[in-house]
């Protein structure tokens, strides 16, 4: 029994459902880790540049022993074996892997912060943590 962390995925170009759909399966293979709950597939409009197509997304729940950064360089790495290109943030992506929350850390370096600043302001964030959240006490 690991750590309970929440990780956002996005998809907003090619084949979509497809990208999350190897992105839940190449997180549910990571060591140490598996997927506990999950939430709808949900269509969201994109913020950011203009001009994007809308994004697919979905939240998962971990029970992970991995600790934070190592889970951010496995999200890292499945990103790119989906063929992301890293480009402008917030720009369209073939996935993006964020973790919206891990544990009850709070934490900032220069290459993470949880819980994610974005869970402030990202309505359909929180509904989807607030969804897991129910069913894991289901
Ligand atoms: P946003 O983070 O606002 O959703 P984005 O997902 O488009 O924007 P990226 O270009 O994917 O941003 O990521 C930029 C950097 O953010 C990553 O290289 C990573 O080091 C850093 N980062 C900081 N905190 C987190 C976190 N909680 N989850 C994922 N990446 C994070
Ligand atoms: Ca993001
Ligand atoms: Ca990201």
């Amino acid at each position: 029994m690991g750590e309970v962390a929440f990780v956002a995925l996005g998809a907003n170009l090619g084949d979509r459902a497809r990208a999350l759909a190897d992105a839940r399966r190449a997180i549910g293979a990571l060591p140490g880790t598996r997927v506990v709950a999950e939430t709808a597939v949900e269509e969201t409009a994109p913020f950011g540049p203009p001009g994007q197509p809308p994004y697919l997304n979905q939240m998962l729940a971990l029970d992970t022993t991995l600790a934070p950064h190592a889970l951010l360089d496995a999200l890292h790495g499945i990103e790119r074996a989906a063929g992301r290109l890293r480009d402008v943030r917030w720009g369209p992506r073939t996935l993006d892997l964020d973790i919206v929350t891990f544990g009850d850390r709070q934490m900032t370096d220069d290459r993470l912060t949880v819980p994610h600043p974005g869970l402030r302001d990202r309505d359909f964030w929180q509904r989807e943590a607030a969804e897991l959240e129910t069913a894991l006490r289901g």
